[in-house]
């Protein structure tokens, strides 16, 4: 029996299920761009982006993924041979700090393990020591998409301030963005790191940082930032061609604009709340699996879990075997462990990861859960009881993991007003 027909569902954490408004936005014919509608537009899309990260910040965009973007992040904040505190060893702290490194910076990382979060008293301590201010700059992954581990951004800042500290910090949201809540001027983040292709719902190619006046001043203190990564003309451009120093990524920019314009349909805290509540429900299906057999969730309190990944354990070879069996049978594509043990090793087959950020519903996680729960019994891998039907229950009474019920915009997407 062959089940593998209809929509797929690639359920990994990047990149996320493109929406069809976004596709049909990028379908079209290449603009001008000395003149017409893409000039106006990019500037809606910067005001857009500093609504979504809720901060008056500057925003600089590239033609670049995650890595670009920290890359960039990093060489308008750090010199060679300044410090830098990365908070955590998870796959994509180790990632940022070693890009950090390459920059000849002096990179210091604190370790909190693979499941649970950054402890803020830890991060106190060491900028207490830090009596000459060698440290200047902070690095955080808001989410770390390999451990699904969720950070307390605002604590890490509170840290900061209670130790009297003048360190930049600078927050990795690249799986957060439109998914979890971020207060970027609220919670005290200097420096903000996004990409196009998770929670903003297009496909990779843009990276975004957003910069506050304070980030902005330690830039102007330094000499040799490269013309191409160089902040200051993207965020301040005199010219079109600035934004992006070159050709402007044209299809791109059509997609993130209808991508906004879903966003601020639907509003930016039921987006947020559409998350949390599906998270649940997935959750839910997963602390219902592992009452019996070798299933866990990799980080035990939910406050510490993102809203957009989750990371399980299943033991070697289960992840591989299940990760396979949905793939040929079902159309839903898991992710892999990343970052959980050394590639080659044996032990590397017993993780995989479940990607709901973006564009997705009830329907498509219930389908996914009940398709893991089908690979499980399929498998014979040993999980308890009654995971779909909790999952059920999470969405079915909306009230019954306290959370704020996504109230749905009905406007038609011809009539969003943007900034
Ligand atoms: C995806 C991701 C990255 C890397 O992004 P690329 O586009 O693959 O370079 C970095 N950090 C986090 C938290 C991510 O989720």
């Amino acid at each position: 029996m062959d089940f593998s027909r209809g929509r797929q569902y690639r359920a990994i954490p990047g990149p996320s299920v493109v929406p069809e408004s976004v596709l049909r936005a990028m379908h079209r014919a290449s603009p001008n761009i000395y003149e017409g509608e893409i000039i106006g537009m990019t500037e809606t899309i910067v005001g857009d982006l500093r609504r979504i990260a809720r901060t008056e910040s500057d925003v600089a965009m590239y033609i670049c993924n995650g890595h670009g973007a920290w890359e960039t992040a990093l060489a308008n904040m750090v010199g060679a041979g300044d410090r830098v505190l990365v908070c955590g060893i998870d796959h994509f702290a180790l990632g940022w700090g070693e890009v950090a490194k390459r920059l000849k910076a002096q990179v210091e990382f604190l370790d909190f393990g693979k499941r649970t979060p950054v402890d803020p008293a830890r991060v106190e301590e060491r900028l207490r020591q830090d009596k000459t201010g060698q440290i200047k700059a902070v690095l955080v992954t808001h989410v770390d998409t390999a451990t699904s581990i969720r950070n307390d951004v605002a604590a890490v800042r509170q840290a900061m301030d209670r130790a009297g500290h003048a360190a930049l910090l600078a927050a990795d949201c690249i799986a957060s963005l439109a998914c979890d809540r971020m207060e970027m001027d609220e919670w005290g983040v200097d420096v903000l790191v996004a990409a196009s292709q998770k929670g903003l719902m297009l496909p990779p190619g843009l990276g975004f940082v957003l910069f506050n006046a304070k980030a902005g001043a330690v830039r102007s203190r330094l000499s040799d930032v490269s013309a191409y990564w160089d902040w200051v003309p993207r965020a301040k451009p005199k010219q079109f061609y600035e934004y992006f120093a070159g050709t402007a990524p044209t299809h791109h920019l059509f997609g993130l604009r209808a991508s906004l314009d879903m966003l601020h349909a639907e509003g930016i805290e039921a987006v947020w709340a559409r998350h949390e509540h599906l998270a649940h429900a997935i959750w839910a299906a997963c602390d219902a699996w592992s009452q019996n057999g070798p299933l866990q969730l990799n980080v035990k309190d939910a406050v510490n879990r993102s809203r957009a990944v989750t990371s399980l354990r299943i033991g070697a070879p289960n992840g591989f075997q299940l990760r396979q069996w949905l793939e040929e049978n079902t159309e839903v594509t898991l992710g892999i462990g990343l970052g959980m043990a050394d590639p080659g090793d044996q032990s590397a087959l017993g993780y995989f990861r479940i990607g709901h950020m973006g564009h997705i519903n009830a329907h498509m996680v219930l389908g996914l859960l009940g398709a893991v729960q089908a690979g499980l019994e399929f498998l014979g891998i040993p999980h308890g009881p009654g995971g779909l039907d909790a999952a059920i229950r999470v969405i079915s009474q909306p009230g019954c993991c306290s959370l704020p019920i996504p109230v749905k915009a009905r406007q038609q997407p011809g009539n969003v007003k943007h900034s």
